[in-house]
């Protein structure tokens, strides 16, 4: 039994705190709102094993001394860890029992203790980098921003530009490091400056994600975030118009007649769905909302939920199961909408030979694992 709104389902939730003064505080005179905020921010009890089993070898502190898993409250001045666990079963004591000795393996070990100087860069997803990279013509990183190269960012850099060597991915240049907890966000890729250097892209990538996620799910999502940028890539679309674009548009952007998501577009989007999709996220005001909608009213056409969000996460998901998929698996899907959006890709000979290449440094990084 679990619940984020009952309040009386409170004593379910358990406040952990670690690193700073715990003042005498009672939570229980607070607001509603207050609690609506806190279980926003709680972690399943799943996610809390995740995060007590990773065996950090270093954790880092941020400026308000809370550990990296934890947020700072600044109405209580606490570092807050907050875990939903179900009373019914002896999940509670655990948390209870499993924290305690996590906090003492804490203890023992060196923390990098830094002062972050977060910065925003306006992303997409609207989420603060910690580590910020320059990506050099060598493909070697140089840091930017945060604390030193740890050997978490290391490593996941290294898997990405093994997955996705540096001659497949021109435009991307910048390497970020961020977290929004477990789960939600794995990665995203973004414009480091939107205007004078719209054609320069960055990824980031949540280093909590990358420790808890199993590694197919998380090559799966850089595959995705790869399909974004080369899809978005200066070759591909005009970033600024200031004409009556005829081809597909989406914000800002005009996309050149023969760029594959025009092609994309005018194939499976621009007869019935484009309408449909539109007018779904006007009625329900957001992109998310629509999503549900429209995978609801046509289920057959999308390779996964996620891809009836709009037609560039279509389009990345569409070429992340391309790539994913055997050419038997895809022989023997059913001959559906979702199946010819795979197979749409088979168009472009520069693609089938990417698709050859990332699968085999896929089926090579999963030999090293
Ligand atoms: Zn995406």
């Amino acid at each position: 039994m679990k619940n984020y709104y009952n309040f009386v389902l409170l004593l379910l939730v358990m406040l952990l705190t670690a690193g700073c003064e715990f003042d005498d505080y009672d939570y229980l005179e607070e607001s509603d709102n207050y609690f609506d905020e806190l279980n926003e921010n709680a972690l399943e009890f799943d996610e809390f094993l995740a995060i007590t089993s990773s065996g950090f070898d270093s954790i880092r502190v941020d400026s308000n001394y809370c550990y990296e898993f934890e947020y700072y409250d600044s109405l209580t001045d606490e570092c807050v860890f907050e875990v939903m666990c179900d009373e019914e079963t002896d999940e509670c004591e655990r948390v209870d029992i499993i924290y305690d000795e996590f906090l003492l393996y804490l203890e023992n070990k060196d923390y990098i203790t830094q002062d972050f100087s977060i910065s925003h860069h306006g992303s997409i997803e609207d989420i603060d980098l910690i580590v910020e990279f320059y990506i050099n013509s060598n493909d070697n990183l140089e840091l930017l921003m945060g604390s030193d190269i740890d050997e978490m960012s290391m490593s996941i850099w290294d898997e990405f530009s093994f997955l996705i060597p540096d001659s497949l991915r021109p435009d991307l240049r910048y390497f970020g490091i961020f977290t929004d907890g477990v789960d939600e966000t794995l990665a995203y890729v973004s414009q480091r400056d939107y205007v004078e250097n719209p054609h320069i892209w960055y990824l980031a990538v949540d280093y909590l994600d990358y420790t808890s996620q199993n590694k197919e799910e998380f090559y799966a999502t850089l595959i995705h975030e790869f399909a974004h940028i080369f899809s978005l890539e200066n070759s591909q679309l005009d970033y600024y118009y200031e004409y009556d674009c005829i081809y597909l548009t989406v914000d800002d952007w005009c996309f050149y007649e023969n760029s594959y998501l025009n092609l994309f577009y005018e194939e499976f989007w621009k007869k019935e769905l484009y309408e449909f999709h539109f007018n779904l996220v006007q009625e329900l005001g957001s992109e998310e909302e629509a999503g549900y909608e429209l995978y609801d009213s046509y289920p057959s056409y999308f390779v996964t939920q996620y891809a009836a969000t709009n037609i560039l996460e279509d389009f990345a998901e569409s070429f992340m199961m391309y790539v994913l998929l055997s050419n038997n698996q895809i022989q023997n899907s059913p001959r559906v909408v979702s199946t010819q959006k795979i197979i749409f890709f088979n168009n472009f000979d520069e693609l089938k030979e990417m698709r050859i290449q990332i699968r085999d440094n896929l089926e090579k990084l999963n030999k090293m694992n």
